[in-house]
């Protein structure tokens, strides 16, 4: 399992969203980078139509959310932030993003590569998966194999220095078919911190933390409340 693995490691997190990593898998990350391991994030937009407030402009709100992500990640211990640009609510997984992913694949050579299941559709009876996310996901997946070992594809890579690479593993977050779910209780409330930097997403503070220390396992007492984050883990090699 993770607490085996030689520190530190590489981890690299590319998500479509800035919120997106504190919201699927914040206390991981909380609990990777205090082990001592190395973890950058690559959002793949800013989430500049996170909002429905037409006095402000993409653009303003583009640039608060840099700022809250940048703030999200410092609570978490989190080493790098940063964007590739992409307009927020249409991404795709088509080739140019594939080949976008392999190039930071490559550029930061991650031993662990974390992104979310592009399979979620929607969950329970009430919430609809963002299209962004299927696409993150799926662009991640696409790029991991074959692209990123493969020196053929995308050969404008090699040009540009980057030789292939394929990370260990893969962590997909958001997933309704978990085969890993981490304890995390003691990191709650710093995922909670974290969250909270998030100012334009979340409304009021106070509520965002009861509802998250709501989402208890079910074996929770009142007493004792439990909280779990949960992947689907692969293992490349
Ligand atoms: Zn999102």
């Amino acid at each position: 399992m993770w607490e085996e693995w030689p520190v530190p490691q590489r981890i690299l997190v590319v998500l479509a969203h800035p919120d997106d990593p504190e919201f699927f898998c914040g206390a991981t990350i909380a609990r990777w980078t205090a082990a001592g391991h190395q973890v950058v994030y690559w959002l793949l937009t800013c989430g500049d139509k996170g909002g429905n407030d037409l006095t402000i402009s993409p653009g303003e709100l583009c640039g608060a959310r840099f700022e809250e992500q940048r703030l999200a990640a410092q609570v978490l211990g989190v080493h790098e932030v940063n964007f590739l640009n992409y307009p927020d609510g249409h991404l795709v997984p088509d080739l140019t993003l594939r080949c976008d992913v392999t190039r930071l694949i490559r550029k930061e050579r991650p031993d662990i590569l974390v992104t979310c299941d592009p399979r979620t559709l929607f969950f329970g009876e009430y919430r609809i998966n963002h299209p962004d996310h299927r696409a993150a996901g799926q662009a991640v997946l696409d790029a991991v194999f074959p692209a990123a070992g493969n020196p053929y594809y995308f050969p404008e890579l090699l040009d540009e220095g980057l030789q292939p690479h394929t990370p260990r593993e893969v962590w997909f977050s958001l997933t309704l078919d978990a085969n890993v779910q981490l304890d995390v209780t003691d990191l709650w409330e710093t995922k909670i911190r974290a969250l909270t930097e998030h100012k334009s997403q979340i409304g009021d503070p106070a509520k965002l933390a009861e509802r998250m220390r709501s989402r208890h396992t079910s074996d929770s007492s009142p007493e004792n409340p439990r909280y779990e984050e949960a992947f689907r883990r692969i293992i490349l090699t």
